[in-house]
């Protein structure tokens, strides 16, 4: 029987010592301001149990790792015809690359590239009847905690200086891969980018994918094929083009986010998230990956 007290304690005096951080993502102006030495992490077990250590409770910026929630919603209710308008290989690219996006004739990558993401937001800008509202009500219903919100000031942020989404975004639509405006699809893209949550409210949301389908209140979500197919992505396209080597230090289908958190899983075990906000150059939190590869080490549980 593992101690998971025990083994979050260790890791956290492990890594509040470590002096190299990383740096804050700063390109998305509203979270510059966070403090760098900020950490925490909770675990939820797929029996029940819970535990947490550190900063588990503080509110951050989950950015990319949006990207899961919002695949899984549409996945839901497209089902594969989703796969006509994106590809499910690893980019080996950063996040926001243009490049392979104009080579491949406006079919991303994966859904968890930016591009990629941005076809989804299309996607549910179709079909949902109030966009924002219904993707904050189908989060909150997977996490059972109505209290999570998006931060308009980080998504207005972005609408002012994300660019080089704009730039994804007309080239989707000059491919024929966009059928909302352009304006419309980011507002939602940023806003679903801007939610808020602690890493014990990410556990609890994510627990659906650790849990065939079946969310924390038991109820179905997703279909098991659709559970195990995200957590696949996960596994291949979830850390930028660090996804190898997150596979190899951890072991775990996982997403991380450039406001510094990660949430990983163990099929029918646990979920477990981290935050701590200084980024690798990557663009992965660095101390979350480093606890991350300490707790698949010293708990000996990983899917390899
Ligand atoms: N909203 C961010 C962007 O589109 C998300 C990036 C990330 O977390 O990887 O640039």
């Amino acid at each position: 029987m593992i101690d998971y007290q025990d083994v979050l304690n260790t890791i956290y005096q492990e890594i509040i010592q470590e002096t190299e951080k990383g740096d804050i993502a700063t390109y998305i102006p509203e979270l510059a301001n966070v403090d760098k030495s900020t950490f925490g992490i909770h675990l939820q077990l797929v029996s029940g149990q819970a535990f947490s250590v550190g900063d588990a409770e503080k509110k951050f910026s989950i950015q990319s790792i949006s990207k899961v929630l919002s695949l899984a919603l549409a996945l839901s209710r497209v089902g594969i015809d989703l796969w006509d308008r994106l590809d499910v290989e690893p980019s080996g690219n950063p996040f926001n690359h243009l490049s392979l996006l104009e080579l491949e004739k406006g079919i991303p990558r994966n859904p968890f590239i930016n591009s990629g993401a941005i076809v989804i937001a299309d996607m549910l800008v179709s079909l949902l009847e109030h966009p924002k509202e219904d993707f904050l009500d189908f989060v909150r219903d997977l996490t059972g905690d109505d209290t999570i919100d998006y931060n308009n000031k980080v998504a207005d942020s972005e609408m002012q200086t994300g660019f080089n989404n704009f730039a994804a975004a007309n080239l989707l639509k000059s491919f024929d891969n966009l059928n909302n405006d352009v304006a419309d699809v980011l507002d939602f893209y940023f806003h679903q980018c801007s939610l808020e949550m602690t890493c014990a409210q990410l556990t609890k949301a994510f627990y659906v994918f650790a849990n065939q389908g079946h969310c924390l209140k038991e109820k179905t979500r997703l279909t098991k094929s659709q559970a195990k197919r995200i957590n696949a992505i996960m596994l291949t396209c979830g850390f930028y083009d660090e996804a190898g080597e997150f596979a190899f230090e951890v072991g775990l289908p996982g997403k991380s986010g450039v406001g510094g958190g990660i949430v990983a899983l163990l099929p029918n075990e646990f979920v477990i998230s981290v935050w701590a906000p200084g980024l690798n150059e990557k663009g992965n939190s660095k101390l979350g990956m480093q606890a991350l590869e300490k707790f698949t080490t010293k708990t000996n549980q990983s899917i390899f």
